[in-house]
């Protein structure tokens, strides 16, 4: 049940990381706090839309 995704930087919207979850637990887009290579610097990085 888990799915690939894409983490996408809030600010700068580079797509930074590419992770999985499990649709059951997280059935909404997540966020998480993460380093910006293009930025330097930590960003909320979200779910990008499928
Ligand atoms: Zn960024």
């Amino acid at each position: 049940m888990r799915v690939n995704i894409t983490l996408e930087c809030t600010d700068c919207k580079e797509q930074n990381y590419i992770t999985t979850k499990n649709k059951s637990n997280q059935p909404d887009r997540i966020e998480m706090t993460k380093y910006c290579p293009r930025e330097r610097k930590k960003t909320v990085h979200r779910e990008t839309k499928k």
